[in-house]
């Protein structure tokens, strides 16, 4: 097959960059595309054309939302042809791959919704002394341009989550993709520019940390919109100084099994969350806590939800789990499942490994000290843990830096309340896994899983910024 060449977009025109990387396939592991990469130059030239084609943009609420709500019916009509690209970008299995475009054609959808509700507040100013009859409200405003920085794992969801809310409210975006799933992000790119987006407002710049780095070190963005592991964020973070930052960052999910839950129903989810993706999502349940007195029971009923279910291609039909990211990942994961099994963990079901395969992997019996408990695994391995009082479950759960969504399957209202109260998260969802999400909702870390909150309407609040105005008052 002719390898592809994927190339940058700014300034109204796709261009070639200074120099170019091989790309694979996630699964064969052969080279398919040469991905061009801009200089240093390239990176300024693109966030100085986003910013002079923002400022001179004047687009409406209705007129935005149209563009939007295009896109949306866009990414639907050739649904097939964004599921290809994602799997060839990330290895992601066919049911992986056509559940995120279905997702994002929602988040399209919201943001289109939201473009037309943007509004500030009314100031009540005569509650307080020198206030009486003056009238008081914001403006919401664009903060000029966003730079969107993106992960692997969702390169297609999570860049929408990002793009469409800044485009939504007004804003220039600069996209830099995940070095690993370029394809995906330029049908985006060019789906977003069929549906009507002004040629100058949306750059996009494949590459990996240096275009990132000189990204951050250019004055122009007003905000960073960035998802993907701690540390970069945290760089992030100390780079930008000032400016705004919506930081959605690494984690180690747990979600927490009563005696009292309807066990199939939590296996069945609890299968998916652990293992959707190749367990590479920021919410995938890395420590399930099960109590002791159902441990065989539900150890029974998720090793028997995963017997003869298809590991390994991702595009065979019926394909549950495919490669994990890079070799290099697979090394990684395989390592820390053999150093835990070394200490003395048990393995309940899989552990093998093939290429950048690894087979869905259950663990029990494991040492507190082992890095698939104490690190973010992101790959599809889950660590049974058994609990007998649920008090201990959840200070277990809160036990790591992180803090991004955990889940509870209990029919107990107390010890729902107890855990919503208790745990350190952004999300608790009863009766539904720490992977679960819905596109609308608020979604956001505490602890080193970040700041800022995700979500159409809330990334829109981030995204823009407000000014008061006052007119009149009496002087008294
Ligand atoms: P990563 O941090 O390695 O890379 C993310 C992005 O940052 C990539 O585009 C990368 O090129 C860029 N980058 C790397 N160094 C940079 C630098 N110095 N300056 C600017 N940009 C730089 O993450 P990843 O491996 O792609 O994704 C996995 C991580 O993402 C996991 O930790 C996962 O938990 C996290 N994640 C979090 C969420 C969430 O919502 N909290 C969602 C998805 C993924």
């Amino acid at each position: 097959m002719a390898r592809l060449m994927t190339r940058m977009f700014f300034d109204g025109a796709w261009r070639d960059g200074a120099t170019t990387y091989p790309l694979t396939d996630k699964f064969t592991l052969e080279p398919i595309a040469d991905i061009q990469v801009p200089d240093r130059e390239q990176v300024d030239s693109a966030i100085n054309a986003v910013a002079r084609a923002q400022e001179a943009c004047s687009l409406s609420g209705w007129q935005r939302a149209e563009i939007l709500g295009t896109a949306a019916e866009l990414v639907a009509g050739r649904r097939e042809r964004f599921v290809d690209t994602m799997i060839t970008d990330t290895g992601f299995t066919m049911t992986d791959a056509d559940r995120e475009v279905g997702r994002t054609i929602e988040t399209l959808r919201l943001c289109a919704e939201e473009a037309k509700r943007l509004t500030g507040r009314m100031v009540p100013m005569d509650g307080a002394p020198g206030g009486a009859g003056r009238l008081g409200f914001t403006l919401r405003k664009p903060l000029g341009v966003v730079c969107a920085i993106t992960p692997f794992n969702a390169p297609l969801n999570t860049v929408c989550h990002k793009v469409g809310p800044a485009l939504a409210a007004g804003n220039g975006v600069v996209l830099k993709p995940a070095p690993e799933t370029p394809l995906t992000a330029e049908l985006l790119v060019q789906t977003l520019l069929e549906a009507g987006v002004p040629d100058g407002l949306l750059a996009l710049l494949p590459g990996g940390a240096d275009v990132g780095q000189r990204l951050l070190e250019h004055p122009v963005p007003a905000l960073y919109a960035f998802t993907g592991s701690t540390r970069v964020g945290e760089h992030i973070a100390r780079t930008v100084g000032t400016r705004r930052t919506q930081l959605e960052l690494g984690s180690l999910a747990s979600t927490i099994v009563c005696a009292d839950a309807d066990l199939d129903r939590a296996a069945e989810l609890c299968v998916n969350a652990a293992f959707r993706k190749a367990g590479q999502v920021c919410t995938s349940i890395q420590r399930l806590y099960v109590e002791r007195a159902v441990l065989a029971e539900m150890s029974g009923l998720i090793t028997g939800k995963l017997d003869g279910r298809p590991v390994g291609d991702p595009r065979a039909p019926g394909a549950f789990v495919g490669p994990v990211i890079s070799p290099a990942s697979a090394d990684r994961i395989e390592a820390w499942v053999r150093g835990a099994v070394a200490s003395g963990a048990s393995l309940a079901g899989g552990g093998a490994r093939q290429g950048s395969v690894i087979e869905p992997t259950v663990l029990t019996d494991v040492p507190a000290d082992t890095d698939v408990m104490t690190n973010e695994i992101f790959g599809p391995v889950v660590v049974l843990r058994p609990f007998e009082d649920f008090a201990d479950a959840v200070a277990e759960a809160n036990n790591t830096p992180y803090g991004l969504a955990a889940g509870v399957f209990t029919a107990n209202l107390d010890r729902a309340l107890a855990a919503a109260q208790r745990l350190r998260v952004g999300t608790v969802h009863i009766n539904e896994t720490s992977s679960s999400r819905v596109d609308l909702m608020p979604f956001g870390g505490v602890k080193a899983s970040g700041t800022g909150v995700e979500g159409p309407r809330y990334a829109i609040e981030e995204m823009t910024e407000e000014t008061l105005i006052t007119i009149g008052g009496s002087g008294r």
